[in-house]
Formats: structure tokens, C-alpha cells, sequence
């Protein structure tokens, strides 16, 4: 069985490392942070998330330690209010994590935290990582999962371009008191989308997401402007008691997330979607589907050895596929006004819309001139 250096102890990183354990593998994983890392995050945790957790047997630990909701409010574009079911628990990304991270260990990793890994290295015999205080590691497979950031996968000859999204939040007191997550594509914020969800310790995790579609902009300013005025109408304060922090957002699934010896995890492989900026649970999924491909592989683990991987993350395609096409549909002011009327009018399509987000049907059946005469 062979040695996998998983690079990265978030989602995907952490997810590979406990498969990979379970399938009997020797993994060591890497976390440049401490053990109280905080990603910066809407800190949804959303129905294939939950699924991958049950997997794990983590589901129960997480929703203990997170806040449970069963509905979510969503604000069109003119402000048209749409309720529909939807099961999320948000928790700290820093207890998130740790909870993976601390699975990980208990299903036999070895985990080095406060290291970062500054280089690694590709022979015929194996791999090697060397952290910042000059230390060498030495493997079979490397697994990237450095999130959006990609130098080590560059390194490794894969090629990126820039980030195409970028989301900011901070934390403000939840003075409401409310119990399920709110989320607006209006108009006054378009073409950004933001979201209030209620958190642990009275909070709500406040945000929004930007993706350039050709224009930059100043994410920070624009979360300020939502939070003054339609946000506050809303959530009843505009005090942030957490400074927003951003953090760039790779989205749509590369197809060329596997090398010889080296497998891209997570938002290294672009696993978030578009539209709603989602990553957590697609990031635990490439992170299981590389532990099995790897566990499958033999010597030499060549780019032909780990094809199994890349085959996996295809079957996510259509899925990815169908949030690029909700996004440029709702981009279009008469499908948008379209969809927003089905989604007022119709209680099977908003129960359509929450079996797309608990991943039961594609976006593709709803968000489509099919789907609209079918869900009327
Ligand atoms: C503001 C914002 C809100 C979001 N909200 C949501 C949401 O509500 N729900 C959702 O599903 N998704 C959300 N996302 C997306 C989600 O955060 C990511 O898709 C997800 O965290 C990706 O997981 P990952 O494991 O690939 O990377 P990360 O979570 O970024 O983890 C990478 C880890 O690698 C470590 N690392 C990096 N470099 C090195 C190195 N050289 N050596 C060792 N360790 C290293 C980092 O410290 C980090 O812990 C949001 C993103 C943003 C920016």
C-alpha cells in the first residue's frame, strides 16, 4: 500500500486523508494554520455536504456542534420574496475543520499542523514535500488541496488562470433572532449575490459574492453597500462586530486534475460552483474519489494509473454544468423574471428548486424551457 502526502487540511484535504486512512493507506497530512484556522466562508454547510459527513459518521457531531435550519428565504430580483425547504447547518469553518482534521488523525493519519509546504518534487521513484522550516517528506502521491491557492499545483505543471469570483462576509449580531438563512440576487447588487445566515453564539454570518464576469470590483465596499441598506432592512443592524474578510472563489471543475503522481483536490480543482459559490461538499467528494483512486493505483502512479480519478470528477459535470446555466439564465432579465414568476406561482417548482439544492435533480430539469413548461 502506498504513502499519499495530502498538502492542505481543509475539506478536501481532510476528506482524502480519512478515505485514504480507511482504505488502509499511510497518510500524512499537511496544514500550514493551526489548529484554530478560520477559512473565510459563509460557513454553509449544505445538503451534499451533510451527505458526505453521514459517510463519515460525522453528520450528528457536526450538527450538535453547528446551527440547524430547514428553510431558506430567497430574494429575487426585484425583492420578490420565495421560501422553499432546504436543510443547512452553518458552523465555524474553524471547528468545521477541525472536526475533519481530527477524524483524519482517529482513521490513522499523521498530521503535521502549523507546516507549510514550500516545494515538492516528482522522480521515478516517488515524491517529495519540503515544508518552510527545510524539512523532506517523502511519498508515493501527492494530493494538492491548497484551496485557491495554487502555486504547488503550478509547480507541478498545471496550469491556472485567474480566480474567477471572489466573496467576502463578516459576522454581525443576530438582533432578529432569526432561524433560517435569507439570499439575495436582487437587482441593486447584481451582478453579486449575498446571503445572512445564522450561526452559533448568536451571530449571523453576513456576505456576498462577486463573480468578474469580465469587470473587477471592490467586493468590501459592495458588502458595505448591501449591508446599509437592504441588508439592514432585513437583519436589523449593519454592525459588523467581524470585519469582513475576502477570499478568492475557483469555480467549474477542471478536467485536468490528475498527473503523474499528483492529484488536484478541492478549489485546487475548482470544485466550487457557480452561481451560489458552494465548494465545501464538492471539495469532500474529489477529496473521497482521489483516497479511492489512489488506493486503486499501483507503482509507478502515473498520470494512466490515476485516470480513475478524473472519471470520478466527470460524473460531477452535469451538476457543475447546470449552475453555469442557472447563473447565465438569472443573468438575463427575461428568464430571471420568468423563473422568479414559476418559483412565486408554483409550489412544485419551489419544492423542484429545494430537490436541486438537496442534489436529488439536476439545475438542468428546472432551470430550462422544459423544466418551466413542467414545473408551470
Ligand atoms: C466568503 C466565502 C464564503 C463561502 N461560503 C461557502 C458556503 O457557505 N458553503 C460552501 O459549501 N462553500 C462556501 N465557500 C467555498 C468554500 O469555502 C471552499 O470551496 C472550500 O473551503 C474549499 O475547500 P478546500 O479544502 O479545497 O480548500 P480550503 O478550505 O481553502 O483549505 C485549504 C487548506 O490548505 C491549507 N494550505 C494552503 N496552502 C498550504 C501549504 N502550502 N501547505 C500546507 N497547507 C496549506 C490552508 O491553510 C487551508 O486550511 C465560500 C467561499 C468564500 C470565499
Amino acid at each position: 500500500m502506498g504513502r499519499v502526502l495530502v498538502v492542505g487540511g481543509g475539506p478536501a484535504g481532510s476528506a482524502c486523508a480519512i478515505e485514504a486512512a480507511k482504505n488502509g493507506l499511510e497518510v500524512v497530512l499537511f496544514e500550514a494554520g493551526s489548529s484554530d484556522r478560520d477559512k473565510i466562508c459563509g460557513d454553509g454547510i449544505l445538503p451534499d455536504s451533510q451527505r458526505v459527513l453521514a459517510h463519515f459518521g460525522l453528520l450528528e457531531k457536526v450538527q450538535n456542534s453547528g446551527t440547524y435550519m430547514d428553510k431558506l428565504t430567497l430574494y429575487a430580483l426585484r425583492g420578490e420574496q420565495i421560501d422553499f425547504k432546504m436543510p443547512v447547518i452553518t458552523l465555524r469553518r474553524s471547528v468545521f475543520d477541525r472536526i475533519l482534521r481530527d477524524a483524519a488523525v482517529d482513521a490513522g493519519a499523521k498530521l503535521y499542523q502549523d507546516t507549510s509546504i514550500v516545494k515538492t518534487e516528482r522522480t521515478t521513484d516517488g515524491v517529495t514535500a519540503i515544508d518552510s522550516k527545510g524539512n523532506h517528506y517523502k511519498g508515493d502521491v501527492l494530493a494538492l488541496a491548497t484551496g485557491a491557492k495554487t502555486s504547488l499545483a503550478k509547480e507541478a505543471g498545471f496550469e491556472f488562470g485567474n480566480a474567477q469570483a471572489v466573496a467576502v462576509r463578516g459576522y454581525v449580531r443576530n438582533v432578529r433572532g432569526f432561524e433560517h438563512c435569507l439570499l439575495w440576487f436582487t437587482k441593486d447588487i447584481r451582478p453579486a449575490y449575498a446571503w445572512a445566515a445564522p450561526s452559533p453564539n448568536g451571530l449571523m454570518n453576513v456576505g456576498l459574492g462577486y463573480y468578474f464576469d469580465g469587470q473587477q470590483c471592490n467586493a468590501q465596499n459592495l458588502l458595505m453597500k448591501f449591508v446599509q441598506t437592504i441588508g439592514k432592512d432585513a437583519i436589523g443592524t449593519d454592525e459588523f462586530v467581524e470585519k469582513p474578510k475576502g477570499w478568492p472563489l475557483r469555480s467549474g471543475l477542471r478536467s485536468d486534475a490528475y498527473g503523474d503522481r499528483t492529484l488536484l483536490l478541492g478549489e485546487n480543482a475548482e470544485c466550487v460552483f457557480e452561481f451560489t459559490g458552494e465548494g465545501i461538499g464538492k471539495a469532500m467528494q474529489s477529496g473521497i474519489a482521489a483516497a479511492n483512486a489512489i488506493s486503486v493505483a499501483e507503482q509507478p502512479y502515473d498520470k494512466e494509473q490515476l485516470a480513475t480519478y478524473g472519471r470520478e470528477l466527470e460524473k460531477l459535470r452535469p451538476i457543475f454544468d447546470g449552475y453555469s446555466r442557472t447563473k447565465a439564465l438569472f443573468g438575463n432579465p427575461i428568464s430571471n423574471y420568468a423563473f422568479t414568476k414559476l418559483l412565486q406561482n408554483s409550489s412544485r417548482a419551489r419544492d423542484a428548486l429545494s430537490d436541486v439544492l438537496c442534489e436529488n435533480i439536476s439545475p438542468k430539469e428546472l432551470f430550462s424551457v422544459k423544466g418551466l413548461v413542467k414545473y408551470w
